[in-house]
């Protein structure tokens, strides 16, 4: 794919300075546990998402002119294809966490899907040759914009979203996954 190649050469240009000969050998090893496997396999996932959303930008956009207000504007984008009922404040189901009935308000991806999707990119960014410097998923803004989200989220849907410690089943355990239309033939 275009996407990884670009990527590759991203990498290539920045080899010296990163040590990537561990991390080859932690991604193989990572499918002895289902848990780590299955999140490095979403996280190459979203990477390859994220890689198709450049590729199709326009105008273009490479990795490396990547920043954080791209990424957000990556977010809002996949809004489009959320499956999390978000009210909006004239709603008369505004902060009721389960409404009686159906109402026009707008789909979204969940917080808790983006937030951990942007954990993982943020990951993948560095194993791909990027600098913690510039990666783009950790700026500010990104983490302002998720915040709001939450909130907004939160308020919308009267849901709190501050962790409880007496919870039963380990949500640690959980992979949160977003709600995306099936990949392109051939693009993993
Ligand atoms: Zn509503």
């Amino acid at each position: 794919m275009d996407s990884i190649r670009k990527m590759d050469s991203f990498n290539s240009g920045n080899a010296t300075l990163i040590n990537v000969s561990n991390k080859g050998a932690t991604t193989l090893a990572s499918s002895s546990s289902s848990t780590s496997s299955r999140y490095e396999n979403q996280k190459r996932r979203d990477w390859n998402t994220f890689g198709q959303y450049l590729k199709n930008h326009r105008p273009p956009l490479s990795l490396s002119r990547c920043s954080g207000a791209n990424v957000m504007e990556f977010l809002r984008y996949l809004d489009q294809f959320g499956k999390t009922k978000v009210h909006s404040p004239i709603c008369p189901f505004y902060g009721h966490p389960n409404p009686p009935a159906p109402c026009p308000c707008p789909l979204r991806q969940a917080w808790g899907s983006l937030d951990a999707l942007i954990g993982r990119l943020r990951a993948a960014f560095e194993e791909n040759g990027g600098k913690p410097e510039t990666n783009p998923f950790g700026a500010r803004a990104v983490r302002l914009y998720l915040r709001e989200v939450r909130d907004l989220q939160s308020k919308a849907r009267g849901i709190s979203y501050e962790k409880k410690k007496k919870r039963k089943r380990p949500l640690a355990q959980q992979i949160p996954t977003l709600s995306l239309p099936p990949p392109p033939p051939g693009a993993s």
